[in-house]
């Protein structure tokens, strides 16, 4: 882990929490494996390994504080005296990077790195929202266990040297290297609207793609941004206060009805969490019994979790199934009217459709004349640059990238964003300074997935055996999933409203309080 200087309190808290998956690796798996047992986590096993866990946690947050604590304390007596950096002679290169979600948000931070002793170029960040969203955690924010806050980080706050402009980019003129915001919905505003740029970064990001269904598109919540969990969490209330009052069952059933339409990773996430959201809500409507939420994934293959290996898969299935979500598989989601969903075999009638079944880039790509793929990603080459384009590149879900050893298409995941932009950030780094770019390498660590209450699935890459993997499920697989999520999660403060939310929800029942006017 690169460290950070004198966070000492975010490293003892990033190492503290990095202790509950080495404790499930080597106190859960490897040591009884090493003496000749299976691993077991029946909740009696559980409870065995809890002192180890404790173990595990304070060796982590005690190592997470003393390293960097001494690291810092050898610079400050062996280390180079600091000095005033010179002043940038000549005309300074510009760097503009598009985004501020995973892989714009690293790109700036990665160039502050790389650059802080260079004053001859500046970094200017423009986003539509002036906070990176951390999208793994946002099913619980859909499902009520987290406040929408907590999860998002300000762009502001975590960088420091790079200039940060909150606007909508509108169009790029390459030819004349100028990027074009939107106007401030104010009239009186006179806020920049042109930004021109020596080097530009794309990191857009993706956005739901409903294969040409207009209805669906009018109907269905997307599942992308905090405002849709919001969105999709209070109108799950509404639906509950509605059904409440409503005598007629036949009436009341399609109210109780939700259809999430995508058994990919945010569509299970997302279903998982509904479905406990739910049942958990219940005792607060007592005109409402246990058999009435009805929650349905649609999935267009045989099974969900294609990115996971089938035995997941269906252990997944199964676990959702005991808990009351019905699967559609091998269904396609055809039509949707007020009321209804259609779906290639069968009509459900349903007041909420959520889409999770398709993404595609950001659609200001299409009016730039880079090559692209089938789905519309910007092709780019080994070093990540658009090619045919000096100092133009493009990462994250609106790029189509290979990967330079396995030459495999990497998948748009945050995973992979996120070293995708450390690689950006090093060779415009190289370029300014005259060297040669390296190429974009980078063997997944594998995949997790929460499936509902304390159960998730893992699927992880071992370090030295890249052609195995780990995998394991239930409640060992989701206390890792926590620990490796609020380990990732950036910023101090958003670590520990997560952690209250999280110990909240042990406690007290999910919360009903309507924040947003649907209508
Ligand atoms: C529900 C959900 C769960 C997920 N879970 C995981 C997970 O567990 N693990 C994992 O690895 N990946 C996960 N992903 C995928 C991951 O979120 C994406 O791969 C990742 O966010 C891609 O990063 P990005 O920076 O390319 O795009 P984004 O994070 O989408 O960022 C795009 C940025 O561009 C900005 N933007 C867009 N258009 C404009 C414009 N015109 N002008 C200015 N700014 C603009 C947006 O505001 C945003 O800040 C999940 C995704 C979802 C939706």
């Amino acid at each position: 882990m690169r460290r950070t200087p004198h966070a000492y309190v975010d490293n003892l808290m990033t190492g503290g929490a990095l202790g509950v998956p080495l404790w499930g690796l080597i106190s859960v798996i490897t040591l009884p494996l090493m003496s000749g047992q299976r691993p077991e986590w029946s909740a009696e096993q559980m409870r065995a390994h809890f002192p180890a866990l404790l173990g595990w946690v304070l060796f982590g947050a005690l190592l997470g504080v003393v390293t960097p604590g001494l690291s810092d304390l050898a610079e400050k007596i062996f280390g180079p005296r600091s000095q005033a950096l010179p002043p940038a002679s000549g005309e300074k290169k510009r760097i503009v990077i598009l985004g501020g979600g995973f892989a714009g948000m690293k790109t700036a931070e990665c160039l502050e790195q790389q650059l802080r002793t260079n004053r001859s170029a500046e970094i200017t960040l423009i986003s539509e929202t002036n906070a990176l969203l951390f999208t793994p955690m946002l099913a619980e924010v859909a499902g009520s266990t987290l406040e929408p806050s907590h999860i998002s980080t300000p762009l502001r706050s975590s960088l420091h040297r790079t200039e940060f402009i909150r606007g909508r980019v509108t169009a790029v003129d390459l030819e004349n290297r100028k990027v074009f915001l939107a106007e401030a919905a104010s009239q009186s505003s006179t806020g920049r609207l042109e930004v021109p740029y020596d080097h530009l970064v794309f990191a857009l990001g993706s956005v739901s793609n409903f294969l040409g269904m207009s209805s669906v598109e009018k109907l269905a919540f997307n599942f992308k941004s905090l405002l849709d969990a919001i969105r999709i969490r209070n109108h799950v209330i509404e639906m509950f206060e509605r059904a409440d009052r409503e005598q007629d069952p036949l009436l009341r059933a399609p109210l109780l009805t939700f259809v999430i339409a995508g058994g990919g990773f945010a569509g299970v996430e997302l279903a998982g969490a509904l479905n406990d959201f739910a049942r958990g809500i219940l005792a607060d409507y007592p005109n409402l019994n246990a058999s009435e939420p009805n929650i349905v994934l649609v999935h267009a293959r045989d099974r969900i979790l294609p990115e996971l290996s089938e035995s997941l898969a269906r252990y997944a299935q199964e676990k959702m199934e005991e808990r009351g979500v019905k699967f559609c598989l091998n269904a396609r989601l055809s039509n949707a009217q007020p009321g209804l969903v259609i779906l290639s075999d069968q009509e459900i009638r349903a007041q909420t459709l959520v889409w999770t079944a398709g993404t595609a880039p950001n659609p200001l790509l299409k009016t730039l004349p880079f090559e692209k793929d089938k789905r519309g990603a910007v092709k780019v080459d080994s070093p990540l640059a658009v090619p045919g384009y000096t100092g133009v590149w493009a990462l994250g879900d609106c790029a189509a990238i290979t990967d330079a050893n396995t030459g495999k298409a990497c998948p748009p995941t945050a995973q992979f964003a996120i070293r995708e932009a450390q690689i950006v950030a090093k060779n415009i780094a190289a370029q300014l300074r005259g060297r040669p770019p390296t190429s974009f390498h980078f063997d997944s660590l594998g995949a997790l997935c929460v499936v509902g209450h304390q159960t998730a699935c893992a699927e992880l890459s071992l370090p030295f055996l890249r052609t195995r993997a780990v995998r394991f499920s239930g409640l060992l697989a989701w206390l890792m999933w926590r620990g490796i999520y609020l380990a990732k999660l950036p910023g101090l403060e958003r670590k520990i409203r997560v952690l209250m939310d999280w110990t909240i929800e042990l406690f007290f029942p999910r919360d009903i309080v309507q924040t947003i006017d649907l209508q």
